[in-house]
């Protein structure tokens, strides 16, 4: 069938655009949250740079604001937005690796899921997430951290240029030596600044096998394993990365069936390392409590990178918070322990990010990222299926947040706020300095679907017409 198109639409848009009358239009549209149920006025499904510059001059010229769908994950929903001009990037997930210079090339609608089986093919990694379907884009551009972290530093420390199409519809390059300002807010900015076509990152060789997998522990257990894990995650070598998560125990093989759908404290842990050296890593982490079960063994890397998808799987309902810990406090342990008992759902979790290590080797203001600075993140998150529970998970969730927030530093990961209207929690000390970039290369603020830096000139600047 063809698409129906609105007549009025420029020639260059018809045989990619997507109304709201046309087929495909729902798929589109839907996000990983299926709490976001947005109808943008258009879906411009891009697979080239001159696409993209196409529909941000069709956007522009009906006054319509744009959003940027790279993998949809975004818990906000900030890829798509009501009577908006949707740029769907998807069809841009080329990636090509250059094994002699170790440099990967990413259209700017990939996945990691495809940047890992293109590097992996010559033994090489670009850090990124824990599910693989995440989009490289919005992961990027709001720092990204994953197994990696410790070991490589944030997906943008790996970033040696980006390709940005403006709002002006101008396309150029940012990097060190070419507009800095710009690169420098694309780390840790956000989409703020405009549509970014291809990345290029550094590559890392990678053992084609690592170590990595759960153990889990009885929730009766936790607050001890937790303590040590406080204490001794830092002293882990860098080639090591461990996620806490208190939550219900899947039904995983390794795990005896009478713990499965019990409260548990599982530690997801990734090391680069052969399993015996990594086992000895990562030991102090149990405090010398034995664990119920546990599936940590060798893998290869995708795998391993894998791993979490199906639980993370795209449709469920989700609500999310984030929180910055410079520790993790004996009072923060116990009220994590004390909420995990109420979990209101089976796939809901107080789950607790490990940083540090090559995070750190960065300075705190040579990228846009603001948390350089901060050992561990938590994640509270509630994942249901029934829109009439949306009041009661959102409840809990806002609850068990105000609890954790007590203990907890200024700011929240970017990545990981549900609710727009963030920018000063998510960019805390860089936000006068990417209002300023953000009024110069975004005046009118057409990248407003984001945690929204506002455009505002730096003080004595000639005020633009
Ligand atoms: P989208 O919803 O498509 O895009 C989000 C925003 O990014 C858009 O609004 C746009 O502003 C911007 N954007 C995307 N692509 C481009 C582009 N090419 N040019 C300009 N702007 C663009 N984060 C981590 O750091 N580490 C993790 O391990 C991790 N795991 C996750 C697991 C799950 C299951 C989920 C749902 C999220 C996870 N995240 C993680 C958070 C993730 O980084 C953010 O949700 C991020 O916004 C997802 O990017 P996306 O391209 O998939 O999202």
């Amino acid at each position: 069938m063809a698409p129906h198109v609105p007549t009025t639409l420029p020639t260059s848009l018809r045989d990619i655009a997507l109304s709201p009358a046309d087929d495909g239009y729902d798929a589109r549209r839907a996000v990983w949250n299926a709490t976001i149920d947005r109808h943008p006025a258009l879906i411009c499904q891009c697979t080239t740079s001159k696409d993209v510059q196409n529909a941000i001059a069709h956007a522009a010229q009906r006054g319509c604001k744009v959003s940027v769908r790279g993998g949809g994950h975004n818990i906000a929903g900030t890829a798509v937005a009501d009577g908006a001009v949707m740029l769907d990037l998807s069809g841009m997930n080329r990636v090509e690796v250059e094994a002699a210079t170790a440099r990967v090339r990413v259209g700017g609608g990939a996945t990691f899921a495809e940047i890992d089986a293109a590097t992996q093919a010559h033994g090489l990694v670009v850090p990124g997430g824990v599910v693989s379907s995440t989009g490289v884009g919005g992961l990027t551009l709001g720092g990204g951290i994953g197994w990696l972290a410790r070991r490589h530093g944030l997906s943008i420390d790996s970033l040696v240029s980006a390709e940005v199409v403006l709002a002006d519809g101008t396309c150029l390059h940012a990097s060190e030596s070419q507009h800095p300002d710009l690169f420098w807010a694309l780390r840790g900015g956000g989409g703020n600044f405009g549509v970014v076509t291809s990345f290029e990152f550094r590559a890392y060789p990678m053992r084609p096998q690592v170590s990595f997998g759960p153990t889990f522990f009885a929730l009766e257990d936790a607050a001890h394993v937790l303590t040590a894990y406080a204490q001794h995650s830092e002293h882990l070598t860098r080639d090591a990365c461990v996620w806490a998560n208190l939550m219900t125990a899947p039904p995983a093989p390794a795990l005896p069936e009478r713990w499965h759908g019990q409260k548990v404290l599982t530690l997801m842990q990734f090391h680069a390392a052969p399993q015996d050296e990594a086992a000895q890593d990562l030991m102090p982490l149990y405090g010398g409590v034995a664990p119920l079960g546990s599936a940590f063994a060798p893998r290869p890397y995708i795998e391993a990178q894998s791993f979490l998808d199906e639980a993370y799987a795209f449709g469920a309902r989700n609500y999310w918070r984030s929180h910055n810990h410079l520790s993790l406090s004996e009072a923060l342990i116990t009220d994590l322990v004390d909420l995990a008992y109420d979990l209101p759902t089976p796939a809901s979790e107080l789950l607790i990010c490990q940083l540090g290590g090559a995070v750190g080797d960065v300075g705190a203001d040579a990228t846009a990222f603001a948390h350089r600075h901060v050992p561990f993140l938590s994640t509270p998150g509630v994942r249901w299926d029934n829109t009439k529970d949306d009041a009661e998970m959102i409840g809990w969730l806002k609850n068990a947040s105000r609890r954790i927030a007590a203990h907890a530093a200024p700011g929240a990961y970017v990545n990981f706020i549900a609710e727009s209207g963030s920018a000063d929690k998510a960019y805390q000390q860089h936000l006068d300095r990417l209002c300023a970039i953000k009024h110069q290369y975004d005046p009118g603020n057409m990248f407003c679907v984001n945690q929204n830096i506002t455009p505002i000139p730096p003080p004595g600047a000639p005020m633009l017409d």
